[in-house]
């Protein structure tokens, strides 16, 4: 079977159209256009189907409980997940495609920091809510950029609750290129996974090289997918150490094109990857270098 592609990055998407993204750290991010400005994320949903995704992501990655704290006016995040899978709906049904939608997991409060993840009750209440909206309207749920084992699976076993089929997707983003920012090793993220029987383990939101030194560790699974970001890992000189994930993959970073991703989406499915898509820094180009590769299959 050939592999499915996964849709770009939202908020590269946005901030390539003009659109007010503020820092992911310190504000509500990509969720500022999810409450201003919804059809432009409609028309970036329509570009990725156009441009060969077979599966959409719903937008509401930042609208959660504990970041939406920041904007006391903003909708309540089940809310704002309703109108994201709206304009998923909307997207589908203009394109007159058969286009999956997948209902985002996303981590509860700042990417790559699980050391502010709450206790477990609060959590399960945020991925049950979601659950309740997603019921049914999703082709499958999707367990985002998992930065800590415990996060990973409350998602993913709430998840299965709510859902036929779930993936759960990992972060290798940490100061050791295979370790999630908690720490632990992906190595043991993918088999406490496999303990949950999901339908797929996924790599995300890392450089296009290091999510290739994943390789190995994600074919336990029996269905594994990537989608990196356009970069590759190029050391640079660092003072000291630094604990911030995000800025050490930043220090460390290189830009690639569309095309040089491309490469990498091939050794990914020769390796035997049946999802593939775009992270941070992907766009619609890099969407259609994929289906170029994947129509030759
Ligand atoms: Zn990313």
């Amino acid at each position: 079977m050939k592999p499915l592609i996964l849709d770009s990055a939202l908020g590269t998407e946005l901030e390539n159209r003009g659109e007010y993204l503020p820092s992911f750290k310190t504000s509500i991010w990509s969720a500022y256009s999810l409450i201003h400005n919804p059809e432009v994320i409609k028309q970036i949903h329509i570009d990725n189907i156009e441009a060969g995704a077979d599966v959409i992501t719903t937008s509401n990655y930042q609208a959660t409980p504990e970041l939406l704290k920041r904007e006391p006016s903003a909708p309540p995040y089940e809310d704002l997940a309703k109108r994201s899978l709206e304009l998923c709906k909307e997207a589908v049904i203009k394109t007159g495609t058969q286009t999956k939608i997948a209902g985002c997991y996303p981590p509860i409060h700042v990417t790559f920091r699980p050391d502010l993840s709450p206790n477990e009750k609060k959590l399960r209440k945020f991925y049950e809510t979601l659950g309740e909206v997603y019921r049914g309207e999703v082709d499958v749920i999707i367990c985002e950029t998992m930065a800590s084992i415990y996060e990973g699976m409350i998602a993913a076993s709430t998840a299965k609750k709510f859902s036929d089929t779930v993936w759960l997707s990992w972060t290798t983003r940490s100061n050791k290129l295979n370790r999630l920012p908690s720490t632990e090793l992906l190595d043991l993220a993918i088999s406490e996974g496999l303990k949950l029987d999901v339908d797929c383990q996924l790599v995300n939101c890392v450089h296009a090289d290091t999510a290739s030194m994943a390789i190995e560790k994600l074919k336990k699974e029996k269905s594994f997918g990537i989608y990196a970001n356009s970069s590759i890992y190029k050391k640079n000189k660092l003072e000291g150490f630094v604990s911030d994930s995000d800025e050490w993959h930043y220090h460390n970073h290189q830009p690639i094109t569309p095309v040089d991703y491309k490469d990498f989406v091939i050794d990914w499915i020769n390796s035997g990857a049946s999802v593939i898509g775009g992270c941070c820094r992907t766009t619609t180009d890099h969407i259609k270098e994929i289906k170029k590769v994947v129509e030759k299959l």
